[in-house]
């Protein structure tokens, strides 16, 4: 049935496709969730009638059924299935609680680079009455539906953020919100690349793609909390702070520094960030997500800002590394460094060995990332929030 869908979507581009995957033996998540395309379809239609709105129910076999289920592999899972039948967005909808990792205690996580969200019941099915219940229900997932089109977090509206669901206002959008989301989704509205046809090659799709939403890939990869990233990560941290401690007080690194010319050593900075990534990015098994072998557009931008992600992750990081090395050398006692150096008695170039020694730190620090467990690095990267 959804495959029809999707045909029909080549010829009215308005159409806005939203898939909802449950467990085929669930009865309860299925009652729940034809409650909330009842609610939504009425409601968006008549809030967005721009667009025409599709609600599929996928019920699954292979639906995870041990508690607590793991978000991450629902949004991997979920996101394999939206690439399969060519949905815009999915939603995955359980009755068992949620494995969290970063919070205490989560009903749901959406995520943007994957256009997927989870949304759990098991807490909110504990609330007193149905009304609490539906209302809980249905705030969690506009909640998450929000963030997947572009919302940030708003004191006065349903996007507030909450520990608990529990049915209590606010529990909509504001008009303001109502307009971002129009705007969001006219972008995803238009016909993907595949859908037009006529690209085979590899290359030529992955050029294709950058040319026409290189922009919202970079503001994608800005929001997603790419300078964050690595102090999520304390063992590639730690590996960088151990190594960079090293590095300070051996005598060798401050002469190779000496040694160095400057142009070389931004050619090495630049090779060593790109290095870092790549490393990073197979080294974690990256590239499994969204792992469909077709040049499906939403697989592959989800690629493209995974990298940019993670190579904005490692840029800010060097210039956090870079800085704290300027005020290190700043404080050490300049005679004994210019003495390890081999510089006697002119200034010590600061700049340089603050690069350098940065430099040094990035390269620990992504050997020290493929420390990190697999499942964390996926999960930071991939989730919007926990909520
Ligand atoms: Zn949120």
């Amino acid at each position: 049935m959804a495959l029809n869908k999707k045909q029909t979507k080549i010829d009215t581009p308005s159409v806005v496709n939203i898939g909802l995957i449950v467990d085929a033996d669930n009865y309860v998540s299925q009652k729940w969730t034809s409650f909330l395309i009842e609610n939504l379809d009425n409601e968006f239609s008549r809030r967005f009638p721009c667009f025409s709105w599709e609600f599929s129910i996928v019920e699954r076999q292979d639906f995870p059924k041990n508690a607590p289920v793991d978000p991450l592999f629902l949004l991997e899972y979920g996101a394999d299935i939206k690439i399969e039948y060519g949905f815009d967005y999915v939603l995955l909808v359980t009755t068992l609680p949620l494995l969290s990792r970063f919070e205490q205690g989560i009903n749901g996580v959406p995520s943007n680079l994957l256009e997927a969200a989870v949304v759990s019941l098991s807490k909110i099915l504990e609330l007193p009455n149905e009304n609490l219940q539906r209302k809980a229900f249905l705030s969690l997932t506009k909640h998450c539906l929000g963030h997947l089109w572009g919302l940030d977090h708003s004191a006065n509206t349903v996007m507030k953020p909450r520990k608990f669901w529990t049915g209590q206002p606010p529990l909509d959008w504001d008009k303001k919100e109502e307009e971002q989301i129009k705007q969001n989704l006219k972008e995803i509205a238009d016909p993907r690349i595949e859908e037009r046809g006529g690209i085979k090659s590899k290359w030529r799709f992955y050029v294709k793609m950058l040319q026409e939403e290189g922009l919202s890939i970079l503001k994608d990869v800005l929001v997603v909390r790419s300078a964050l990233m690595m102090f999520h990560l304390g063992r590639s941290t730690a590996a960088t702070a151990v190594s960079i401690i090293f590095l300070f007080l051996s005598a060798e690194a401050w002469e190779i520094g000496s040694a160095m010319d400057s142009a070389w050593l931004d050619f090495a900075l630049v090779f060593v960030i790109i290095c870092a990534t790549l490393s990073f990015y197979f080294g974690q098994n990256l590239q499994s997500i969204s792992r469909s072998d077709k040049l499906k557009e939403q697989a592959v931008r989800s690629r493209l800002v995974l990298l940019g992600t993670i190579f904005m992750g490692m840029f800010s990081f060097w210039i956090n590394l870079f800085v704290i090395s300027y005020i290190v050398i700043n404080i050490l006692p300049q005679g004994v460094l210019a003495e390890w150096a081999g510089i006697h008695g002119k200034p010590i170039p600061d700049l340089h060995f603050s690069k350098l020694m940065a430099t040094f730190g990035l390269m620990a620090s992504a050997i020290g990332g493929n420390l990190e467990k697999e499942q964390d690095i996926k999960a930071l990267l991939i989730y919007t929030e926990e909520t």
